[in-house]
């Protein structure tokens, strides 16, 4: 049946977000794909929808344009195998189920919610497993078209095994066996007409001639369900493997309360969409040799199915903030930079005026790209998440800097040295020439008074006055940036606060 084109499909619910899980399983499926020189889908399963959620499948779209990764069919590119949203293919569905009903795949059920409740009831009473009873399982024909003239109530369920096992077989884990015991004749159309996934994702694989079914090891249960409706259909059944199940670090499913599982969530958090690729694909996969830093492209070159793991991945969020640090490090200064404009203005310090124009709010100065990008690249080596960068750099943009004298001392340092110490680096400093304020200068006049006064007795109170913070680039660097005016500036206000503090202990 297969013409030698193998085709992978992503057959994602639009639920209104891409949970990090499932971009795993997309990723492995496109990297599949792509492997095979085969072709990648975009299917939307949105026949179990409870409610629409407006905008979902936009969304979806956009995500996976940010993560660069295409899709070669889909809802948003044209294909012979169209319509890709369930919801436009129920014709299909129906064409299709009466097909299954014909071949004895499948039966007309007419037992309404009322009668399963009883027969629940009743198992559970005789401690038997919850299961439809298979009651309508033998209906006559002539019984079953009167009901249906009639306009009774009904769903159609799929007509499983009795006695005997199911085996199926996945790449990954090789032979499964199922007792038919424990197979639920299971519904394929709900009273509504709509399909199930069991059903729409069985019918939708074989018209697409999907070859290779990817998704997450959760889908286990319904492997013989599917693999039994293409039985009964007669048809080729397309390759299965499950990917391992992603746990968190305490052995649990990955949910909302925990953190974020979204993509969009990771974005927003500023986690670049190679880290968050690179992070996934090491999730049930792991190249043979330690070197873990691999884009796209050299995954696809030395993936093998054969070398992707069975036993449960852990998502691990610092090993994922510690590549996007990675990446971070390794990005261009100037496209860094760029990412990083959003985060300051939402930081509250700028405002993009334009590409090349940008206003420092606390005190309306209008600065251009290059001056902001000498401030992100101070960051560049620290920085773990574009979040992160307005809290870093924030001390470059604000007006006036609050001390924290303790931070002001150097060690056990008396606060008298400290004070002497900032005079003295503030007299060098006021000595030098505005043209000439750059980091080798300031580095090597200061290191020369470091001989009087300390290295640290010198140039940790320098540092903290000019930044504020506990952790920063050094001294000679930010004092470059601030320029000298504001650096001088930033030490006499330190300066003033030991006085004052001073003053206080000698009363
Ligand atoms: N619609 C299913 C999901 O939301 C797809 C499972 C499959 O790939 O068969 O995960």
């Amino acid at each position: 049946m297969f013409n030698n084109q193998i085709r992978l499909r992503f057959a994602p619910s639009p639920t209104g977000f891409l949970h990090i899980g499932s971009l795993r399983t997309a990723l492995f499926t496109y990297i599949i794909a792509k492997k095979l020189n085969g072709k990648f889908i975009l299917r939307i399963e949105d026949t179990d929808q409870k409610r629409e959620v407006e905008g979902a499948i936009d969304k979806l779209i956009k995500i996976f344009d940010w993560m660069n990764i295409k899709f070669d069919e889909g809802p948003h590119i044209k294909g012979n195998f169209g319509p890709y949203i369930q919801t436009q293919r129920l014709e299909i569905y129906n064409k299709y189920s009466q097909e299954l009903l014909k071949k004895g795949g499948a039966y007309y059920c007419f037992c309404d919610e009322e009668t399963l409740k009883k027969n629940r009831e009743e198992q559970i009473k005789k401690n038997l497993p919850p299961r439809y009873n298979k009651n309508c399982r033998n209906l006559k024909e002539d019984e079953i078209k009167k009901r249906i003239i009639n306009k009774e109530f009904f769903v159609i369920r799929q007509k499983m095994p009795i006695q005997g096992t199911t085996i199926v077989y996945d790449e990954l884990r090789g032979n499964i066996e199922f007792n038919n015991e424990n197979l639920d004749d299971h519904v394929l159309i709900k009273s509504n007409g709509i399909p199930t996934y069991q059903f729409a994702n069985v019918v939708d694989d074989h018209l697409m001639e999907i070859t290779h079914v990817t998704r997450a090891e959760e889908w286990i249960s319904s492997f013989p369900k599917n693999v039994l409706l293409y039985q009964s259909f007669n048809w080729e059944a397309p390759k299965f493997i499950h990917f391992p199940i992603v746990l968190n670090k305490e052995g649990g499913k990955l949910s909302k309360r925990q953190g974020d599982v979204s993509v969009e969530d990771y974005k927003e958090k500023g986690y670049l969409s190679e880290a968050l690729i690179n992070f996934c694909a090491l999730m049930g996969w792991h190249p043979k040799d330690e070197n873990e830093i691999l884009n796209l492209n050299q995954i696809i070159d030395i993936f093998e199915i054969k070398d992707m793991r069975v036993s449960s991945a852990v998502f691990d969020i610092e090993k994922l903030n510690w590549m996007n640090g990675h990446y971070i490090r390794n990005k261009p200064l100037d496209e860094l930079t760029k990412m990083c404009l959003p985060y300051l203005e939402k930081a509250g310090l700028i405002k993009i005026i334009n590409e090349q124009k940008y206003k420092i709010l606390s005190i309306e100065k209008i600065i251009d790209f290059n001056y902001l990008k000498k401030i992100i690249g101070l960051e560049q080596e620290r920085m773990k998440k574009l979040s992160e960068i307005g809290e870093l750099v924030k001390f470059f943009f604000i007006d006036k800097l609050d001390y924290d004298l303790e931070l002001l001392k150097w060690k056990k340092s008396d606060l008298k040295i400290i004070l002497e110490n900032l005079k003295l680096a503030k007299e060098e400093l006021e000595k030098i020439q505005d043209t000439e304020f750059l980091k080798e200068n300031l580095e090597k006049i200061l290191i020369n008074l470091t001989k009087k006064t300390g290295v640290g007795e010198l140039l940790w109170p320098l540092r903290v006055a000019l930044s504020g913070q506990k952790f920063s680039p050094g001294p000679f660097e930010i004092a470059e940036i601030l320029g000298k005016k504001k650096c001088l500036e930033r030490i006499e206000r330190a300066i003033k606060e030991l006085q004052i503090a001073n003053l206080k202990l000698q009363i």
